[in-house]
């Protein structure tokens, strides 16, 4: 059985616009799975340390056979693929970072893996990419509409769209 499942992608090291389009042809190659639609390309001020560049971010709705463990561990190795080091600085610079943040309408509490994602309702630069590939009346598994959490989330001047 497949479900369908919202990546968020984010960079802000080595050319980012590249890195995402290359962690979006990794993730059409992944086994069971299917890349079926893609957000423009965003560019946000970055969360936590001040000083690193922007990010580029985008939204990707896959569709896919794996089991959650299983696509957070095909999305980990992308990222290792792109040279992604951890640092242990929470929220510092990446070449490539792939944030499960919805799969079907599964809540999952794993020690690695929270889904929805736990901040996703909090972050612009997450709900505008996500709303171009979801219809506004989305559901979360928590009953929320996509659009209500949309108008309540913080503004964030930041946020541009690169990108169409
Ligand atoms: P944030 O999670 O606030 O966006 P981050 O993306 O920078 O921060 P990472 O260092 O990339 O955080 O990930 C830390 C850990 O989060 C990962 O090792 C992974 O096991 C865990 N994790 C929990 N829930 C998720 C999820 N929905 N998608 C991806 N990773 C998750
Ligand atoms: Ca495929
Ligand atoms: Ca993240
Ligand atoms: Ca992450």
């Amino acid at each position: 059985m497949s479900v369908q499942v919202f990546i968020g992608l984010g960079s802000n090291l080595g050319l980012p616009a590249v890195q995402l389009r290359q962690a979006l042809q990794a993730m059409a190659q992944l086994p069971h799975t299917q890349l079926l639609k893609t957000s423009s390309l965003y560019s946000s001020a970055p969360l936590g340390p001040a000083d690193q560049p922007r990010y580029t971010n985008a939204v990707a709705l896959l569709e896919t056979a794996l089991e959650p463990l299983q696509l957070l561990d095909a999305l980990q190795a992308i990222e290792q693929d792109h040279g992604r080091v951890r640092t242990g600085e929470r929220w510092g610079p990446r070449t490539l970072d792939l944030d499960i943040l919805l799969f079907g309408n599964e809540v999952i509490a794993h020690e690695r893996l929270q889904v929805p994602h736990y901040q996703m309702h909090l972050r612009p630069f997450v709900l505008y990419p996500l709303a171009e590939l979801a219809a506004a009346s989305l559901l979360l598994p928590d009953g929320r509409a996509l659009i209500d959490i949309l108008m309540h989330c913080p503004q964030d001047s930041s946020l541009h769209r690169l990108s169409p």
